[in-house]
């Protein structure tokens, strides 16, 4: 990846300026808008705000996101699980139903918080993980998935106070993905340090709005009361309690 700085010195690409391409001369570019230099600058008379400014063409941001996009699932616990999605989730499961419907339909367009909520092996997991699984298969947005003690272990491995840049950028891009899933709240172990930073994460998606998909078996009281608060915030969240029987203990085929 090369620097912003290191782009923009490299680039002066007029834009208006009449210049004709040739067809044939068009094809050799993988974009056509920048000629592949990724940066543009705007056609404007000096003393203009924008005289002399680039902006970056909607390839560059196209492939950025893409390239985090990708990071993210590499960092994410998805690649096992590319085999649950709803196609094979048995939704006729008594009690399921509700749960259901509201994952299809937050998969189709995730926005504010889901939280499934219920007993070890209702399916809430294959649910949570269906939700990532239709939204890669449709858009490129960075979907991030874990299993909260994993998610924490992840960001210890790069925690070191003295030299916290990794750390740092990993937290950000995490707490900033467009869609985070986090799978088995409260059985993380509650040392200070992971309930402040599963806190900072759940705070800051809470005042982006940024659509986030929650599971857990606990009760309330296993759960930080700050982060509880929020996942029951009906303005923002909605709590899909699930009363199934454990639907893999369920004979017959699926
Ligand atoms: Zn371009």
């Amino acid at each position: 990846m090369k620097r912003i700085s290191d782009v923009i010195k490299n680039v002066s690409i007029p834009i208006n300026t009449g210049e004709s391409d040739t067809s044939s001369e068009l094809e050799t570019y993988k974009c056509a808008i920048c000629k592949d230099r990724q940066w543009l600058r705007v056609d404007a008379e000096p003393g203009h705000p924008n005289f002399g400014r680039l902006f970056p063409c909607e390839c560059y941001v196209r492939e950025r996101e893409d390239r985090l996009a990708g990071e993210l699932f590499d960092l994410s616990q998805l690649q096992a699980l590319s085999d649950m999605t709803f196609a094979n989730f048995d939704e006729s499961v008594p009690g399921i139903r509700p749960a259901y419907d509201a994952a299809v339909t937050f998969a189709r367009n995730p926005a504010g918080w889901i939280f499934f909520h219920g007993s070890y092996g209702v399916g809430k997991t294959h649910l949570a993980v269906a939700i990532a699984n239709e939204v890669l298969r449709s858009n490129t947005m960075g979907v991030y998935f874990r299993v909260v003690p994993d998610l924490l272990d992840q960001l210890r491995a790069t925690f070191d106070p003295e030299h916290g840049v990794a750390y740092d950028e990993r937290f950000q891009q995490i707490r900033n993905a467009h869609l985070l899933i986090l799978d088995d709240l409260g059985t993380e172990q509650t040392t200070p340090w992971a309930r402040e930073k599963l806190y900072q994460l759940f705070n800051h998606r809470y005042n982006e709005q940024l659509p986030t998909v929650v599971t857990s078996n606990q009760d309330y009281k296993h759960i930080d009361q700050r982060i509880l608060s929020r996942m029951l915030d009906t303005r923002l969240s909605q709590r899909l309690f699930i009363e199934a029987e454990d639907y893999r203990l369920t004979p017959g085929p699926r």
